[in-house]
């Protein structure tokens, strides 16, 4: 397709780009050399301390996706049917499956129309006797009001799990996110900012869960414990499921963790390239730039826009596309999917979440991306908003 500008001529620049930054090659051809593939290898463990040193986490399990994650999450949390889970409706559908799957009914609650995030002042009204957690999702890795949050765990006596898949490296009030809950979930997926294809890992943060996520983690079966020579029996101790990632995944993986400070710094330089050369458009009035409250610091995740409605959206998506560059939106709310409706819900339940899903736009936003590429996705937006 053309268009008057003529930008077609340009190479295009896609919505994501997953790369290798650092050791990651070497360190796979490293794991093949030394003859172990499957889980919980050297290059795992590596990994695991190397986050339970930086953020403080008494224990980190790696996992093949935060799906996993939350997976075992609902497992520690040992929630059934006729138990309920509040979470967002405005996340990815791992966040509610993980507690579908053992029966429990999510508890769907609107967002903030500033962050995105759960709307911390709803959560009260949806605990009811039934209610056994609550789910934070820190959208674009901004902080969920973390404070009033746990303040209504511990008056309701729930358990939090932190859907932290966009959120490593960001902090609420100068504490990492995923390290606020009992329990958090954290993905390496190939569009995060730290990436293993697909990968993820769930923080214990609460003493007592240490033992049973082990078992949980390794099938079911004590061989953590026979490992370490603390039982001469490897057998079936507990339910459990097949949740580590192979050593060739945690190899890559740990490439990338070494250089976290490096992508980081990179993503942020063009987020805020993003944010500054975009202000004057919200300025007029036409879109609104993300927003991080004063006491949150994200980990430049996502740069999003909001336009003015639905139509405006998809007409700016299609314009970005002829240009060359890959947009996207999400998420389509869960509870007016075609599964959200058959778990009870309706359409028109959550007017914030379903406004804003319907006016967001996600800019590229990748390590490789350059300063220049993000001017152009600017000047392109700008263009939109003069026609
Ligand atoms: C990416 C993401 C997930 C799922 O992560 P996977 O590693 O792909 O399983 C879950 N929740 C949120 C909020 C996400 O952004």
């Amino acid at each position: 397709m053309t268009n008057p500008w003529g930008c077609v001529d340009l190479e295009s620049i896609p919505f994501n780009k997953p790369s290798a930054v650092g050791n990651e090659k070497q360190y796979v051809a490293e794991a093949i050399a030394n003859g172990h593939l499957g889980g919980d290898g050297p290059f795992a463990g590596r990994c695991q301390q190397l986050l339970q040193q930086r953020y403080s986490i008494p224990k980190v399990l790696l996992t093949h996706s935060c799906t996993a994650a939350l997976e075992m999450a609902a497992l520690l949390c040992e929630v059934g049917p006729g138990d309920e889970v509040i979470m967002p409706s405005f996340t990815f559908v791992s966040t509610a499956n993980a507690f579908v799957l053992r029966g429990t009914q999510p508890r769907f609650v609107d967002i903030r129309p500033d962050t995105l995030n759960i709307d911390e002042k709803l959560i009260e009204e949806a605990v009811n006797e039934h209610t056994k957690a609550i789910v934070p999702v820190h959208y674009a890795g901004v902080g969920c009001e973390m404070e009033e949050i746990m303040r209504l765990a511990d008056k309701y006596d729930l358990y939090v799990v932190e859907d932290a898949a966009q959120a490593l490296g960001a902090e609420y009030r100068g504490r990492p996110l995923g390290t606020f809950g009992q329990l958090s979930c954290f993905s390496f997926h190939e569009t995060k900012n730290l990436i293993s294809g697909e990968g993820g890992a769930l923080a214990v943060n609460w003493a007592e869960f240490v033992d049973r996520a082990d078992i949980i983690h390794q099938k079911g079966t004590n061989r953590k414990q026979f490992l370490r020579g603390v039982v001469d029996k490897y057998t079936w101790v507990g339910v459990g499921s097949s949740y580590a990632p192979s050593e060739l995944t945690a190899a890559f993986l740990y490439g990338q963790l070494q250089r976290q400070d490096v992508i980081q710094a990179a993503r942020m330089k063009l987020w805020r390239t993003y944010h500054q050369a975009l202000a004057d458009l919200e300025q007029a009035g036409c879109l609104i730039r993300p927003h991080c409250p004063e006491h949150c610091s994200h980990n430049a995740h996502i740069y999003y826009l909001l336009t003015a409605n639905l139509t405006e959206r998809q007409a700016l998506i299609e314009y970005l596309a002829q240009c060359g560059i890959g947009a996207a939106f999400h998420y389509i709310p869960l509870h007016s999917s075609p599964m959200g409706q058959r778990l009870g819900y309706r359409r028109g339940q959550l007017p914030v979440t379903e406004e804003m899903s319907e006016r967001l736009v996600r800019l590229p936003l990748y390590y490789e991306l350059t300063e220049a590429e993000v001017l152009r996705v600017v000047e392109a937006v700008h263009e939109f908003y003069q026609n």
